[in-house]
């Protein structure tokens, strides 16, 4: 079976960091490895809308910071069909009939939504589509047959519920859908990176974000406000890892080779966290150090967004050609599970001819 990938994020603001470790750098490497038929990248503004229709324009303006971040970050239209959700308009009818294949209380165990209606304090008035966007994402995933879909830890439950689907689909139906498969990062930092306040994943919708297009000075001042040990208020305490932020984006950043670069006197991430924890070892030392690391990774997404952003029509022009393709795709996917589900009456001879043989010498 050919391999392929579809994946995407919701235009709510510019794609930050934790975006970029927990499934961006991935799929750019995925891009080019060559292993894949076909890469797929949505930009998921009618899901943004779910949750943001107090602010559709919110969700206007951010379409094309997310394509100007996803080219800065490497991925290349010559390589990825990079598209527009809303632009086609086969997945709502997909939706629609996968809607038929999944209870309400299947939708209400999901703890990722679960979760996010608290924190959207939808509690007392969910809207029905947020409620139901796992049913859509697995229109999106299943329209273009992916394989393999390259995220975060928060998209598991949406996976497994696509699985699901697909499942139901080719039992009760025939067997056109393809069960993904999700691509985690490798370590739990990059799965689910915390914001800088330490307390959430980092979140376009929480305001706790160092952002791809972030100056070099804003990230500065961003690492050495970030939230540590409380617990290691003099130099000489000993520090504690867990629940460290500054930590924790070191593992999700950083190198072999950044220390030889950067801190020379520490072999490695491990040598580091010992002495930390040894006590000895300060956090603004520490702090600098992630600074110069992930410098190092922004400055040339920074400066690639800078060329991209002198030629905002050429970026529309890609996204308009990456929607044409992505729809033709959906149609043909479209065509055969309308065909599976037999609801293609003018095309079905044998059901015309079978209706005429019922009322023939009435
Ligand atoms: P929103 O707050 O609007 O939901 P978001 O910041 O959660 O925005 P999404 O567009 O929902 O971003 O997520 C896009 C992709 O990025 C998904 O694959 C998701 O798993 C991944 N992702 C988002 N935030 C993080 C994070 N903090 N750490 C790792 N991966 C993340
Ligand atoms: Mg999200």
């Amino acid at each position: 079976m050919d391999k392929i990938i579809l994946t995407g994020d919701r235009p709510t603001g510019r794609l930050h960091v934790g975006h970029y470790v927990g499934s961006l750098r991935r799929r750019v490497e995925l891009q080019n490895s060559g292993e894949y038929k076909k890469t797929f990248i949505m930009i998921a503004d009618a899901q943004a809308l779910t949750d943001n229709i107090e602010n559709p324009e919110k969700v206007r303006q951010n379409i094309i910071e997310v394509a100007l971040d996803y080219m800065s970050c490497g991925l290349d239209p010559a390589k990825a069909t990079i598209f527009i959700q809303s632009q086609i308009s086969e997945l709502c009818e997909l939706t629609f009939y996968y809607m038929d294949l999944v209870t309400v209380a299947r939708l209400q165990r999901n703890p990722t939504v679960k979760s996010e209606i608290q924190m959207r304090n939808f509690e007392a008035s969910i809207p029905v589509g947020f409620f139901t966007y796992p049913i859509s994402q697995a229109s999106d995933i299943t329209a273009f047959k992916a394989t393999t879909v390259p995220v975060g830890g928060d998209q598991l439950p949406m996976i497994e519920q696509t699985r699901e689907i697909v499942h139901k689909f080719n039992t009760v139906y025939a067997p056109v859908l393809v069960e993904p498969k999700a691509l985690l990062p490798e370590n739990e930092a990059c799965q689910r990176l915390p914001g800088i306040d330490g307390k959430a994943k980092m979140s376009k919708s929480l305001g706790n974000c160092i952002y791809l297009s972030d100056s070099a000075d804003d990230v500065r001042t961003k690492i050495m406000s970030m939230y540590t040990d409380p617990e290691h208020l003099l130099v000489s305490d000993p520090g504690h890892l867990e629940g460290n932020t500054v930590f924790t984006y070191l593992d999700a950043f950083c190198r072999q080779e950044h220390f030889e670069r950067y801190l020379p006197d520490y072999a490695d991430l491990d040598e580091l966290k010992a002495h930390y924890t040894r006590g000895g070892l300060g956090d603004v030392k520490v702090k600098k150090f992630l600074n110069n690391v992930m410098q190092e990774t922004l400055e040339p997404i920074r400066n690639r967004r800078k060329e991209l952003e002198k030629d905002i029509p050429a970026v529309y022009d890609i996204l308009k050609k990456g929607s044409d393709e992505a729809r033709e795709v959906a149609a043909q996917t479209l065509a055969e599970v309308k065909s599976a589900m037999r609801i293609n009456y003018f095309e079905d001879a044998e059901l015309i001819r079978m209706q005429s043989e019922k009322y023939e010498g009435q």
